[in-house]
């Protein structure tokens, strides 16, 4: 049986959950909110979720129960989240399929607003608009959350300013987006910006062995590579990564002896072919890397506890500044993929630069 969600459990920014906790309290949440910060910490879940503590109809110590109606339907509009219908492939919806059935159980006054194909179209928030106009349907809080709501049109923010300066009463609008910058400054001027911070790493592994479906090593590898999201740690394919890992240890090994260059440069060839699975595997190095270097700055950092003793003897037979030198390399490196660099000849130069250092 699948745990219920609450702010009592959610994941991570604690400080934020305070903050919405005793607004509410007091009765004074903002009517208009942005929740800014890394992808797949839970942004658009704790909209869901505060929906639910505003809605609750049986509230066990002023959070929501998650088996009234209510709640089961802000619920419902939780889990049908990015879901599209199976029969129409993305136009629209047949109303038949599970995925639409799902959808039509969301909560009247609990509107969850989505792209449709790209972007948030101006019919989207005009619709919202006429909406938030009338009092709720059976709701006490009429909630709209935006995601992303840096996907609206320009046009499409701008018919927004009205509402969002003039709300109707019991009425929050919530926009989500991973950068509020993004969004028009007339918008984040009439919005309560809430700033989210990534998850950490610690937390993420707690949660996912308490969940107990992966084991204590694949939990720390995922915690250690997902960057601070919960979402991307659930997923984090840890097969798939070993695999990926392997060369990746390889090449770190001949990147920091400095010895064989047609070693390298055959290593390079093989692993410049794919270009996703490029990214992928410069990922895989730079972990490796800064493992090694936690390895003798900060031993409890190391991510990929699996390896530690590989890690523990590179870092002991390698000169600090080399690995720095090697860490930064991968960082410019990383950058320089989104142009359309020389994979193979960017790592053989890697390597000559790396080891033309004296040290
Ligand atoms: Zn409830
Ligand atoms: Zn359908």
């Amino acid at each position: 049986m699948e745990q219920t969600l609450h702010l009592d459990n959610f994941i991570g920014n604690p400080r934020i959950i305070e903050v919405l906790k005793r607004a509410n309290e007091q009765d004074r949440l903002p009517h208009a909110m942005i929740f800014a910060g890394p992808a797949g910490i839970g942004k658009c879940t704790l909209a869901l979720l505060l929906a639910q503590v505003l809605n609750c109809l049986s509230p066990v110590d002023k959070d929501a129960c998650g088996e009234c109606s209510a709640c089961k339907k802000i619920y419902a509009t939780l889990k049908s989240r990015h879901l599209q219908c199976k029969s129409t492939q993305g136009n629209g919806f047949c109303g038949t399929c599970e995925n639409c059935r799902l959808r039509m159980q969301r909560h009247p006054d609990v509107r969850l607003i989505e792209p449709e194909k790209t972007t948030i179209s101006i019919d989207q928030v005009r619709e919202l608009i006429d909406e938030v106009a009338f009092q709720p349907f059976e709701a006490r809080y009429r909630l709209a959350v935006l995601d992303p709501a840096d996907q609206m049109k320009i046009e499409a923010q701008n018919s927004l300013l009205k509402t969002l300066e003039e709300p109707a009463s019991r009425t929050i609008i919530i926009l989500i987006t991973t950068n509020p910058y993004i969004l028009l400054e007339t918008i984040r001027s009439r919005a309560r910006l809430l700033q989210f911070g990534e998850i950490p790493r610690e937390t993420i592994e707690q949660y996912l062995r308490s969940e107990g479906k992966m084991t204590a090593e694949d939990a720390q590898l995922s915690a250690a590579l997902s960057g601070g999201s919960l979402a991307a740690a659930m997923t984090f394919d840890t097969i798939a990564y070993r695999e990926i890992r392997e060369q990746a240890f390889r090449f770190v090994k001949l990147l920091l002896k400095g010895e064989d260059f047609t070693g390298t440069s055959l290593l390079a060839a093989q692993v410049s072919k794919d270009k996703k699975s490029f990214a992928t595997w410069v990922d895989a190095v730079t972990a490796l890397l800064e493992d090694i270097y936690y390895a003798v700055t900060a031993p409890e950092r190391i991510g990929q506890g699996d390896l530690r003793e590989k890690l523990e003897e590179i870092a002991h037979n390698t000169p600090k500044p080399k690995l720095i030198s090697a860490i930064d390399a991968t960082g410019n490196l990383k950058r320089e993929l989104k142009y359309n660099v020389n994979r193979q000849l960017a790592l053989e130069a890697m390597f000559l630069t790396l080891s033309s250092r004296q040290q």
